[in-house]
């Protein structure tokens, strides 16, 4: 579904993505892990154009997304983001934030695009919230929203940037469980956390990321059992 070769960014002077290979294939979860600073982000937010790669490739069902004439705003009707401080709009009710793009890029009449909401809304879990301010909910309560407001641009793959590393610990598990959810549906998924846990029982594969490269990319099993660089025993003896 998406490939990335040779993928470079650099912010001035700082080279932050020094080449970087990987695949999805459809239906599959992919967890990247990786230090502070090792460019888990700026990975990401190059795979939806967010950032503008220095060199490479990204290829999205055959569509070289690198080239000129790419249109990215319907990319990003196909590649669904969350993020870590969940990026909602706060004055507006959470049935409100779920139907403004689909209303306004899609062109989705507002009662269909609120149908198709209250659908997303009931799968995470929050029906009952249609119509609280975004503002009164818990942040495990926000990041769920942000994941059916994702969803109801019916996307082909799922991006997730540290979806739980703002939240308290014991909210933490309702957002890991939507995930979960969502990956045993059959969503493709990119998936950077800390949640060694998650990475180990939904990924189909795992990928270490340091210093801008990809130093690992492993089944689960295989990078957690029989890491082999020192650099990723180093990493994972952290969460021990
Ligand atoms: P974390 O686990 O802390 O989220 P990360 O792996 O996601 O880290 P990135 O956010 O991708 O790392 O950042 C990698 C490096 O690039 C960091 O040194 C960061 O300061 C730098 N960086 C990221 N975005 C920008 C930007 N827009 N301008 C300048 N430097 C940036
Ligand atoms: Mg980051």
């Amino acid at each position: 579904l998406i490939r990335v070769e040779g993928l470079r960014k650099s912010f001035g002077s700082l080279e932050v993505l020094k080449g970087i290979d990987l695949s999805v294939n459809p239906g599959e979860v992919v967890t990247i892990i990786g230090a502070s600073g090792s460019g888990k982000s700026t990975f990401l937010r190059c795979l939806n154009l967010l950032e503008t790669p220095d060199a490479g490739h990204i290829w999205f069902h055959g569509q070289d997304l690198t080239a000129e004439r790419c249109n990215i705003n319907k990319l990003r009707e196909d590649i669904g983001m969350v993020f870590q401080g969940f990026n909602l709009f706060n004055n507006m009710d959470v049935l409100d934030n779920c139907t403004l793009a689909p209303v306004t890029l899609k062109k989705m009449s507002k009662a269909e695009a609120e149908k198709v909401a209250m659908e997303h809304l009931t799968s995470v879990g929050l029906e009952k919230f249609a119509h609280a301010a975004v503002g009164r909910l818990s942040g495990g309560q926000k990041q769920r929203v942000a994941i059916a407001r994702a969803l109801c641009m019916n996307p082909q793959i799922m991006l997730f940037d540290e979806p739980t590393s703002a939240l308290d610990p014991e909210i933490v598990g309702e957002v890991l469980e939507v995930m979960r959810k969502l990956a045993a549906d059959g969503m493709t998924m990119v998936v950077v956390t800390h949640e060694m846990a998650f990475a180990r029982t939904v990924s189909d594969r795992v990928v270490f990321m340091d210093k801008g490269v990809v130093l690992e990319d492993a089944a689960p099993a295989e990078l957690f059992g029989n890491p082999k660089h020192q650099r990723t025993r180093e990493f994972l003896s952290r969460y021990l």
